[in-house]
């Protein structure tokens, strides 16, 4: 006999044990010991999962015996015998994995009925009408799950019945009706599998047990566990649980709620309740459900009981707590508790009220909020000056506002998004099969469902625009379109919703760049006062440099030169200067490029002051600023055609010309960077004159700049002393000139791994070092980042190749080490010399957090992840104490 303990009776476990009996078991357990009213049950646990999916469907030895033990412990609580003519034991069987996965495996309700056991119900409780409406649940649900036969055929059995009758409710079918509809349903139960729906109830038991474990492995909980980044390998665990009815009569019902809003965190009790329903009524979109605080005028003792319960929950677990309940016959019995999935605003507000509450410390406000999450507060409103004219209302289900065409399908959703193109999916509710829509979607636009029907739930978590039971909306998919009264709104046509208020309109709409919150501000604030590292933008003109300050930003990490060169007055004399055939006709043109950079500069600098501003001078390869090369050769053959002026023929050849010289096998790699200054000394000379004259011009404002001029791509010492020595001789040139003294910085880039490995030797030269991780990484795993993305990354991960595309979380065991040894060399050298990052990995939360671990002195990301970082690094640091 194996002594392992497989199954645990909710008295048995605690809110810890999350990890064993997953969380749904886990709070169970944990609201039955606090002693909140919890129907009696037991957990199966997820090891007994794992060994059961492991061992290809056999339950571990012990597994049964221990759960039919455990079941006799039900029957003696409740009195009730399972499989019982007379009085019989009815329970749930529910899947819960250690992280919420919500509505992505199955449950099964009213287990224990066959054609015996619902005349014993129907006798006891005096309801036919009741035992036969859960018996018709328990089939279908036992059938969908277990049986796999869609829920569309036992669906269409219920519309013919209610419209033969002209019902709208399922409610309203009365017993005699029920039973008509269950004998069909056996009926196609025996059509699609060959067998009698099972009246064995210890078989039915078995094999919902066995459906649960295997559900964790369906396509759905597969994408969701994907797109979570959720270990495939935690296993789900099964609640066995006595049955609480919420469809014994109209003092009956069940509901979800929130113990906060959870769309804007404001702190009152958020919920629906629908009367006279059982289990995922609520949520599925059937009937459109009435808000918790009628329940105050429905049930009222029952409503102050539900009150006191929400707050002991959220005293107890210090968090906005996500309840689900059923009310039979006037008697609350909690069925679900779970830290609640809430918007970025409403996480930010409940963490800092929760913190003025004295609640939480201001630690645990920072961990609490998603460092990710919090990107959704910079994103982008309706404009609240213009006039709107709304075709249509529906409940305000997830905030920010987005447009696109409509698309009725979510395989077409996908697939648009997948094309770039922006969609807004509109359908009469969601089910978690419609997920991979969603992803690619702007927003959603449901006709039907409450604030926690699917469609809300889903958009909320991924800070999607959702609007819901819009019922205006009349969809019409046949023939591609919907309607509101007389307006009709086709597939592609392009709509616009409003999450925070549920507006929809048509066509675009001028939207604004978001705001902070005072609660934002405060929790960012929190954030500065506990992070060592800074926090710096990468900007490249002074609107930038201004926003990122307005975020937070201190300093810019990056600023590149390679846009001035683009902008549309500049290009000209930029190809001037490519063209030139010697040195003079070079500078020449660089002469003219110099007032430019030179107001580029002192714009970026006094935006920025007193913070330090990094400038790379030019990085691109010149063929860049030319013309591409396929266009040009049809205009040179047009211009043949046309008989063309002679000599502006031969400038476009001789551009061609030019063209064909720069033209590399592999750019990435070619003459770009400090390569191209040590092969064009007055490109760099002409950049670092225009600093220096920027920031004398600051100067006699009396505006304190700190100026670090940056080499791009250096592998050796050498070509780093030389360019150094450039810079300062255009230093002792203008110092000539000018009489000025100035303060400013010579240092390197780290985006070669040659770089990384020689940082001591670097050192001696450079005064500062920012790793450049985008180049660094593509060079560190010879991939290409144009290529790769798009062709074998998403590959990769798929197999488990790499767990993350390198390019958005830096990959600690390869760059990192370089990273490592790269920062150990340099600070041997030269003690407590100035790191940063710069690139997209500043941003992302983890390599943020890799970074605050390698003892850098900064990020540097785009100004619109400035938050985001500020709050990463506060984590940082608080995980790493
Ligand atoms: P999910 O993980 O998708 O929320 P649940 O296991 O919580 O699935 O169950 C689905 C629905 O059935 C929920 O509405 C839940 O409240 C309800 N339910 C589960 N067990 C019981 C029970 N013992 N009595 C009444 N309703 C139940
Ligand atoms: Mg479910
Ligand atoms: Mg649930």
């Amino acid at each position: 006999m194996s002594s392992t303990k497989w199954v645990y009776l909710f008295e048995e476990g605690t809110s810890d044990m999350r990890g064993l009996l997953g969380g749904k078991g886990a709070n169970l357990a944990e609201m039955t010991r606090i002693g909140l009213p919890v129907p009696p049950g037991f957990t199966i646990t997820t090891e007994a999962c794992n060994a059961y999916l492991a061992s290809g469907s056999d339950f571990p030895e012990g597994t049964l015996d221990q759960a039919f033990a455990a079941l006799q412990k039900l029957e003696a609580a409740t009195g009730k015998k399972f499989g019982d003519k007379a009085n019989p034991l009815l329970v749930s069987v529910r899947s819960g994995a250690a992280i919420s996965m919500p509505g992505m495996m199955d449950t099964i309700l009213n287990l224990g009925l066959n054609d015996e056991s619902v005349l014993g119900l129907a006798e006891l409780t005096g309801d036919e009408r009741f035992a036969y409406d859960c018996y018709r649940r328990f089939i279908q649900m036992f059938s969908n799950v277990v049986l796999d036969i869609e829920h569309a055929h036992f669906d269409e059995v219920v519309e013919k019945h209610k419209r033969k009758l002209s019902l709208i409710f399922d409610y309203e079918i009365p017993a005699k009706e029920l039973q008509e509809i269950i004998s069909e349903y056996k009926v196609i139960v025996k059509q699609a599998k060959g067998f009698e729906f099972p009246q064995d109830v210890k078989e039915q038991l078995l094999m919902a047990i066995k459906a649960v474990f295997d559900s964790w492995n369906n396509q759905r909980a597969i994408v969701y566990r994907k797109i979570n980044k959720i270990d495939d390998s935690l296993g789900t665990a099964v609640n066995v649980q006595c049955m609480a009815f919420g469809n014994m009569g109209q003092d009956c019902g069940t509901g979800v709620a929130f113990t906060r809003n959870p769309s804007t965190g404001e702190k009152e009790l958020y919920g629906e309740f629908l009367v006279n329903a059982q289990g995922e009524d609520v949520v599925a979109g059937i009937r459109t459900p009435m808000p918790i605080s009628k329940l105050k005028e429905e049930l009222p003792g029952v409503y102050q009981q539900f009150v006191e319960t929400c707050q002991n929950l959220e005293n107890h677990y210090r968090d906005l707590q996500d309840i689900e309940f059923t009310v039979e016959k006037g008697r609350l019995f909690m069925l679900q508790t779970r830290n609640g999935k809430r918007t970025a605003r409403a996480s930010v507000r409940v963490a800092v009220e929760m913190v003025n509450e004295g609640l939480i410390t201001k630690e645990e406000a920072l961990l609490r909020v998603d460092a990710e999450q919090i990107n959704q507060l910079l994103h982008r409103q309706i404009d609240p000056g213009v006039k709107l004219e709304p075709i249509a209302v529906g409940l305000p289900a997830s905030p920010g506002a987005a447009s696109g065409k409509v698309v009725f399908d979510a395989d077409l959703a996908e697939k648009a998004g997948q094309n770039g193109e922006k969609v807004v999916l509109v359908r009469a509710e969601t089910t978690p099969d419609d997920i991979h829509g969603i992803v690619y979607a702007q927003g959603v636009l449901t006709s039907r469902g409450g604030m926690t029907s699917h469609a809300a739930v889903v958009a909320r978590g991924m800070g999607k625009p959702c609007v819901c039971g819009c019922e205006a909306v009349k969809i019409d998919v046949n023939n591609g379109c919907f309607s509101v009264n007389d307006i009709v709104v086709k597939d592609g046509d392009i709509i616009t919703i409003d999450g925070a208020t549920g507006r929809v309109m048509l066509g675009e709409v001028p939207m604004i760049e978001p705001t902070l919150s005072d609660d934002f501000e405060k929790l960012l604030q929190w954030a500065d006062e506990t992070k060592t590292l800074t926090v710096r933008a990468n900007a490249d003109t002074p609107v930038d440099a201004a926003r990122a300050r307005e975020f937070g930003a201190e300093g810019i990490g990056l600023c590149r030169t390679e846009h001035m060169f683009m902008a549309q007055e500049r290009l000209p004399i930029v190809q001037e200067m490519i063209m030139a055939e010697n040195r003079e006709d070079r500078e020449k043109a660089l002469a003219g490029l110099l007032p430019f950079q030179r107001d580029d500069f002192y714009g970026i600098l006094k935006a920025m002051a007193p913070y330090p501003v990094t400038i790379r001078l030019l990085d691109p390869p010149l063929h860049e600023f030319l013309p591409d090369r396929e266009s040009l050769l049809l205009e040179i053959a047009e211009m043949k055609h046309q008989h063309a002026d002679e000599k502006l023929l031969l400038e476009k050849e001789e551009l061609l010309k030019k063209i064909h010289s720069l033209s590399e096998a592999n750019p990435m790699l070619g003459h770009r960077g400090c390569r191209l200054g040590l092969t064009y000394p007055e490109i760099y000379r002409m950049q670092a004159r225009a600093i220096f004259e920027a920031i004398l011009l600051l100067k006699n404002e009396g505006i304190k700049t700190e100026a670090e001029i940056e080499l791009p791509l250096i592998m050796d010492i050498t070509e780093l002393s030389m360019l150094k020595a450039e810079i300062l001789d255009v230093y002792e040139e203008f110092k000539k000139d000018t009489g000025a003294e100035l303060e400013f910085a010579v240092g390197t880039m780290l985006e070669l791994p040659r770089a990384c490995l020689v940082t001591d030797e670097l050192a001696t030269e450079a005064e500062f070092f920012s790793f450049g991780t985008n180049d660094l990484t593509q060079t560190t795993f010879g991939f290409s980042r144009d290529d790769a993305e798009g062709k074998f990354i998403p590959v990769y991960i798929e197999k488990k190749i790499i767990k993350d595309n390198p390019f958005a979380v830096l990959d600690r065991k390869g760059v990192g080490s370089l990273m490592r040894m790269a920062v150990e060399k340099a600070r041997k050298t030269r003690e407590g010399v100035l790191m940063g990052i710069c690139g997209e990995h500043g941003g992302e939360p983890s390599s943020i957090e890799f970074c605050h671990l390698l003892g850098l002195n900064y990020v540097s990301c785009s100004p619109y992840r400035i938050p985001v970082a500020r709050l990463a690094a506060a984590q940082a640091r608080l995980k790493n104490k």
